[in-house]
């Protein structure tokens, strides 16, 4: 597989919104640590938010090589935040309705997710635990039809102006380490959600990060996503978008990085030649664009297994860890090749340095990435 004509006309269609919509207004949005609600809305209209789920709930049925797409312009519009919050929506939350919801949660929830009335956010991370997910804390139990759930989650992106949170809690206490969580939609204002802190970050700055207390929130039973004691399982599997996404963002922004690179380093001028003529940095340019080439067809190979369907653990996780250990490579490259106009605020790979300094971090570390591919390389 791969991209088509069709993939070929959305990627226009969406480069034009992105330029129009997004690059205008990105300086605003950082200032602001907040993306306004109007953008999801129009993202919506145009088909960008519900491009894998199915027509009668308002998405188009496209492919996974879609959303690749999506991610890989969306990282080039210069701001990683938008990016991030755009793609925590569409693909590293809501997507869990789609394989585990039943018909009734479907046709509940995801029209206004595909429509951007409804912005969604994973809260998985505790002040305690991140890494170690068998090992949460916040706890859900039974009263009647409800579940009551109690705990905090932490660095919850979209969950300070977000509307629907993708939670896991632990159901039970006994049994297999890895049989304990249960996964649960919560709406922002249910009442005994308390959204403490708006994170202060490196980079992202359009995305909020939240820390949220849960106390004491009922929501009906209804509101389990899945199966009860499964819900490690289920975010393991579902993880494996995530990182995908992750991955393409890397290698995307990093090209966008490395090209404008490219382009200061043939206007700038030393020693009365241009930076480009200098063999030392075209040197460093040969690797980079080779690092991002190879992260790219690294990223294609685990899509393709994906999007096939198959077991491709250890290749998302290797796409995962090649891709966003390589931007922030390219980061350190691209800032050095620029001088001191690379380190100041207004110049776009300082906002990638910081921004993209993320990856290696969210969904999953560079180490656990690491774990997982020696555990299927050991074994
Ligand atoms: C800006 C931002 C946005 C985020 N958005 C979200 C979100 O929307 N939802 C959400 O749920 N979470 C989110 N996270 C949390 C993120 O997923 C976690 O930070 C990440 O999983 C790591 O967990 P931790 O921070 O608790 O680090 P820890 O698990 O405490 O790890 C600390 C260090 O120890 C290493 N380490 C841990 N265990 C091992 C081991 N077994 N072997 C080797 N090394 C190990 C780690 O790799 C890391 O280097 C976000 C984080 C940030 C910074």
């Amino acid at each position: 597989m791969g991209f088509s004509e069709k993939h070929r006309r959305f990627r226009n269609k969406l480069r034009r919104f992105i330029q129009q919509e997004i690059v205008p207004n990105i300086e605003e949005w950082e200032d602001k640590e907040e993306i306004p609600r109007e953008l999801y809305r129009k993202m919506g209209q145009s088909g960008f938010l519900g491009i894998e789920y199915p027509r009668i709930y308002g998405g188009a049925e496209e492919d996974f090589w879609m959303t690749v797409v999506l991610a890989e312009e969306l990282a080039r519009c210069g701001s990683g935040g938008v990016a991030f919050s755009i793609l925590v929506h569409t693909d590293m939350s809501s997507p869990w309705l789609t394989r585990l919801g039943t018909s009734v949660q479907k046709k509940q929830f995801i029209p206004s997710i595909t429509s951007g009335d409804t912005v969604c956010a994973l809260a998985i991370t505790e002040p305690d635990v991140g890494s170690d997910m068998a090992n949460l804390k916040t706890t859900a139990y039974r009263d009647g039809n409800d579940w009551i759930i109690n705990g905090t989650k932490t660095f919850i992106t979209n969950g300070v102006h977000g509307d629907l949170y993708f939670v896991a809690a632990r159901t039970r206490n006994e049994g297999p380490r890895h049989g304990k969580l249960s996964q649960f939609l919560v709406y922002r204002k249910t009442p005994g959600v308390t959204v403490v802190k708006q994170l202060k970050k490196t980079g992202m700055w359009a995305v909020d990060a939240a820390e949220i207390v849960l106390k004491d929130v009922r929501v009906p039973i209804d509101n389990l996503l899945g199966e009860e004691g499964r819900g490690f399982y289920q975010l393991a599997e579902g993880l494996q978008r995530e990182r995908l996404v992750g991955a393409t963002l890397s290698y995307s922004a990093s090209q966008k990085a490395l090209e404008d690179t490219l382009s200061y380093i043939q206007r700038r001028e030393a020693f009365g030649r241009k930076l480009s003529e200098f063999q030392t940095l075209r040197h460093r340019i040969a690797d980079i664009t080779t690092e991002i080439e190879a992260a790219r067809r690294l990223v294609y190979h685990a899509v393709s297994l994906f999007a096939a369907g198959e077991e491709c653990t250890k290749e998302v996780s290797m796409a995962k860890l090649f891709a966003t250990e390589i931007a922030n490579r390219v980061a350190y490259e691209t800032v050095q090749l620029h001088g001191g106009i690379g380190y100041l605020r207004d110049s776009a790979v300082e906002r990638f340095s910081r921004d993209y300094r993320l990856w290696t971090i969210a969904a999953g570390t560079s180490e656990m990435m690491r774990e997982i591919i020696s555990k299927h390389s050991l074994t």
